[in-house]
């Protein structure tokens, strides 16, 4: 039993052959080249399927992807201009038309969550918030140990919710959103501001370890602004854990450590006890993994 997973994102995409144990037995990337449209990239999904075909017995396709998702029907409710013409897409249908298999399409964070309960800091674990720092923040809930999506497939997107009524412009047309202070792009839009000059994060981390003064300012704002909006989510959600995923969660327990110091300062004392705060274990793995459980879940392949 061996599906082809893809995982979409704004520059690449990643993709592989997984078992049902969740490992991955070939795995490899190519560009998205997103600036030719939604439906080209979905055409590229379906070519490297068809070269996975050749030399493995694949019994479906399993997708990960940027945007809001209609995970019944595998439709793109949503999208930004990253992929443009995504919005409308229906990618299950595009899939089996040409390949005749089994498809499931799933937003990216939801997928991060998924991989993250089935074999990562989330196993055990029903009630948690999974937040990806990466261009923006993005978020997925789990309740009562299943992915909780909302009436319309948009639950969690919490990289919208509003940090300052007055602040800087988003790629949504509000002002002001969490991500455009709590993303690693913002923080990495705030270090070059200050430099007056691009660092790279690996740099800038390491000028923090260093003790530089100047860098420990920058990434105290950071963190204050990050667990500003990790108190209200705590707050509403009461949740059992957190895990953080995205790139920057490569920093490991330093930035764990900061994160933690500063959210069981900010939440009242009920919401502190038993509150669990863990980076993601899977890394950039953790979206094909989530697709690979997401299509045994839904085709009741135990
Ligand atoms: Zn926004």
């Amino acid at each position: 039993m061996l599906i082809a997973v893809f995982d979409i994102g704004g520059t690449s995409i990643k993709y592989g052959v997984a078992n049902k144990e969740g490992q991955l037995l070939f795995s490899s990337s190519v560009p998205t080249d997103a600036y030719l449209g939604g439906a080209a990239v979905i055409q590229k999904v379906v070519l490297l399927s068809k070269e996975l075909m050749k030399k493995w017995d694949i019994h479906g396709v399993s997708i990960s992807t940027a945007g809001q998702i209609d995970s019944d029907n595998g439709i793109v409710v949503y999208a930004t201009d990253n992929i443009p013409n995504y919005t409308g897409l229906n990618i299950e249908e595009r899939i089996y038309d040409q390949l005749k298999l089994p498809v499931k399409v799933e937003n990216d964070v939801n997928c991060t969550a998924i991989g993250e309960h089935w074999q990562g800091a989330a196993q055990n674990t029903d009630d948690f918030l999974c937040i990806t720092l990466g261009t923006g923040v993005g978020g997925a809930l789990f309740l009562n140990g299943r992915l909780y999506t909302g009436q319309g497939f948009s639950a969690g997107e919490i990289g919208h919710m509003t940090l300052y009524p007055h602040g800087e412009k988003c790629t949504c047309g509000s002002n002001g959103c969490y991500e455009q202070y709590a993303s690693s792009s913002a923080l990495e839009d705030l270090v070059s501001k200050k430099y007056g000059h691009a660092i790279s994060l690996i740099d800038f981390f390491v000028h923090v370890k260093s003790g530089e003064t100047k860098s420990i300012q920058i990434y105290n704002q950071w963190i204050d602004d990050l667990t500003t909006g990790l108190k209200t989510l705590i707050h509403i959600i009461n949740p059992k854990l957190i895990v953080i995923g995205g790139g920057i969660s490569e920093q490991g327990e330093f930035l764990l450590n900061s994160i933690k110091n500063s959210v069981y300062q900010k939440v009242m004392p009920n919401h502190a006890r038993n509150l669990e705060i863990q980076l993601a274990e899977y890394g950039n793995k953790a979206n094909l993994l989530g697709a690979t459980k997401n299509f045994m879940m839904q085709f009741e392949i135990l």
